[in-house]
């Protein structure tokens, strides 16, 4: 197999061609990852300021029930008592449900605590 001077010179140029494209692609791909890598950050800090807040309620409020939201108190924790009648009742209580997710979800991040951010 024998490939001419002109062909050689095709085949370095064409080569030339994709590496020009390559080049550009690994460009567009290297700002796509800083991107999302400051967008990352972003929402980690985010989330950084709502675990903070939320602890500051928790370092002022220390009294305040596990399982019954502020203000709560049912018999059975998260469940509107009896005597808040048929329609209530036995019912979930929206609020503290909420407030038991809020407190499993705070604590995911409490094994993180000491962790140094950056
Ligand atoms: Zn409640």
């Amino acid at each position: 197999m024998s490939m001419s001077w002109e062909d050689m010179a095709d085949e370095i140029e064409s080569m030339r061609e994709q590496l020009k494209v390559a080049r550009s692609e690994a460009v567009f791909h290297r700002d796509r990852v800083e991107e999302l890598e400051a967008a990352a950050l972003r929402e980690r800090a985010a989330i950084q300021e709502l675990v903070e807040a939320a602890r500051d309620v928790f370092r002022n409020e220390p009294d305040l029930d596990e399982d019954d939201a502020p203000g709560h108190c049912h018999v059975v924790p998260g469940v509107w008592d009896k005597s808040n009648g048929p329609a209530k009742g036995g019912m979930p209580c929206g609020l503290c449900q909420a407030w038991m997710r809020f407190r499993a979800a705070l604590a995911k991040f409490d094994g993180g605590k000491g962790e140094s951010g950056e």
